[in-house]
């Protein structure tokens, strides 16, 4: 900071404050100061060394010339005459000089330097014209030469003496040009900063456009959305979400910590443990679809499905988590209703079913008994197969809707297969599917063998059902890293990846199965995966469509 007398100086001569805070016009008329100055500080001079000078016209034009350089900036409309001032003003400064120096009676050799300013502005507001660099050679050759034209100075001047006040003109002409190239190269940068604005603003501008509009889709989604930090701090939480927290507040705790809330597992009663629960799951980095909890009170309970997605810096490292809370308690309820009703159902039809295929054996066994009873047998043969398929679904939907416990025993994996194989065989034998047993003798382990068996026989079924004739289908079997795992393995028409997704969900059937003739409801997949999961074991499927599927097993058995 300048204060005081350079201070004052400073504000004289027009450098008191940055250029780039004015206007234009300002800039213009703060930019005539220094030419100001410098001619108001010669006639000062001339008035005490040479006040004579006052009596020549040459040196009265000259100051009038002066000012008459002021007037264009402050008198003329600005916006109509801008580009014509920048021209105007310089050369009336040349003009001025060359009268006060013709006039100073060779006292003013050193006033041909002012000339520098009218040059410099020349060359630093039109850098890219020609025409600046003519006018600045030829203005300062003729103020050097106009006291040697009007007879000032020596009588005889000789070529020495022309040459050496030609040196003027160019070193003015050189500065001009390096001014020019100064403000062109000023220019170029202020274009790139501009540029640079824009591009900044533009960006700003799009990024609070791209704000506002996840603002509105938060805002509008029907779900709960929340975003916590690596800490778990709320960064954000729509609307929904605030509701749906409220429900979870105990009415004791107004403010609750994240394990007091009211948060209960599957079975609505059991509050699920801290680290069980979504938001502390989600911090901790874990990314899951569809967590099923229960949140509030007994009066105010709802289903939520709850998902988290966690968010990773370019290093990989955790940021935070978007948890997505949906609100299912009507759909879960309406499952529970169905499940109810599927459960009462198929018990109410268990009974007269069996009854049916026992009756079924009986006239069976009778009719084999009698002579030419060949074509009774044959169709008392398929009704007993559809009593038989018919009792299969039911006991599917029973097993579904009430999912017995497991009654895990020593047993014999490898026993399992045989006889599932086994019974398979009539059906591959009538579908053309060729079934190969490749597991060894005895393969044992703790395990529930009757659903073990359910899970082989359904897995087999399966593979030659949705198998043309000329298939074939494996199963295999072994013990390694202390699980057992079981593949079933058929050529026949696959399974998409989209499908994939969805075959161990209740009642999910491909297009291709519904299409065909093979019998079924999309329940035997969903009951297996709930067997392995029993077993806390698991299921996966590897399929090509057209190619055929190979199904595997793995459960723990220690
Ligand atoms: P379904 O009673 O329809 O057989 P599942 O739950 O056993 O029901 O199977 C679900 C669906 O998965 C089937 O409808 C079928 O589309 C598909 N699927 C199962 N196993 C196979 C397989 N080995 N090859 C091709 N598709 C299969």
């Amino acid at each position: 900071m300048t204060t005081g007398l350079p201070r004052t100086f400073l504000r004289l001569i027009g450098a008191d404050r940055r250029l780039h805070d004015l206007d234009r016009h300002q800039r213009l008329i703060r930019n005539q100061r220094p030419f100001l100055f410098t001619v108001g500080f010669v006639c000062l001079l001339v008035l005490v060394l040479s006040p004579q000078a006052y009596g020549q016209g040459l040196f009265l034009a000259g100051l009038a010339l002066t000012l008459l350089s002021c007037l264009p900036a402050v008198l003329l409309p600005w916006r109509r005459f801008a580009s014509m001032m920048y021209w105007l003003i310089p050369l009336l400064q040349f003009a001025a000089i060359a009268a006060l120096r013709a006039g100073g009676n060779g006292y003013l050799v050193g006033l041909s330097l002012v000339v520098v300013f009218p040059v410099i502005w020349l060359a630093w507001f039109m850098p890219r014209s020609l025409a600046v660099h003519i006018i600045n050679f030829t203005a300062t050759s003729f103020i050097v030469i106009l006291p040697i034209l009007l007879g000032q100075g020596s009588a005889s001047f000789s070529l020495e003496d022309l040459a050496g006040r030609a040196i003027i003109p160019v070193i003015l002409t050189v500065i001009g040009l390096f001014a020019a190239n100064v403000s062109r190269s000023i220019d170029a940068q202020q274009q790139e900063l501009v540029d640079k604005d824009r591009q900044l603003r533009l960006a700003a501008a799009e990024s609070e456009r791209r704000a506002q509009l996840l603002n509105t889709v938060i805002e509008t989604v029907p779900v709960g959305v929340v975003v916590v930090d690596a800490e778990g701090h709320d960064m954000m939480m729509n609307s929904h979400q605030r509701e749906l927290h409220q429900i979870g507040v105990p009415r004791e705790v107004p403010d609750p910590r994240e394990d007091q809330l009211l948060v209960f597992g599957e079975d609505k009663t059991t509050p699920l443990p801290a680290e069980e629960r979504p938001v502390r799951r989600a911090v901790k980095g874990s990314s899951f679809t569809h967590q099923l909890i229960w949140l509030g009170d007994q009066r105010h309970r709802r289903a939520l499905s709850v998902s988290a997605n966690s968010m990773k810096d370019r290093e990989g490292s955790s940021t935070g988590s978007v948890i997505v809370f949906s609100d299912v308690t009507e759909l879960v309820e309406a499952l529970e209703v169905k499940d109810e009703f599927l459960q009462a159902m198929s018990h109410e039809l268990r009974t007269p079913l069996t009854s049916i295929l026992g009756y079924i054996d009986l006239v069976l066994e009778e009719a084999e008994s009698l002579p030419a009873a060949e074509s009774l047998c044959a169709n008392l043969q398929v009704a007993e197969r559809n009593a038989s398929r018919l009792l299969q679904m039911v006991t599917d939907l029973l097993t579904t809707a009430a999912r017995p416990a497991l009654k895990v025993r020593e047993a014999d994996l490898a026993e399992v297969v045989h006889s599932s194989v086994a019974s398979a065989r009539l059906q591959a034998d009538a579908a053309g599917v060729t079934l190969i047993d490749g597991v060894g003798p005895s393969l044992r382990g703790r395990f529930d063998p009757d659903r073990m068996h359910q899970v082989v026989d359904n897995l087999i079924s399966n593979a030659i059902k949705y198998s043309a004739a000329g298939a074939t289908v494996s199963v295999d079997a072994w013990h390694e890293d202390r699980s057992l795992h079981i593949t079933v393995t058929d050529t026949g028409q696959g399974i998409s990846e989209r499908d994939q997704r969805e075959i161990f969900e209740k009642f999910f059937r491909t297009e291709e199965a519904r299409d065909s003739a093979a019998p079924g409801i999309g329940l035997g997949l969903n009951i297996i995966k709930h067997i392995v999961d029993d077993h806390h074991g698991s299921i996966r499927v590897t399929s090509e469509p057209g190619r055929g599927s190979t199904f595997t097993v793995t459960i723990p058995v220690q």
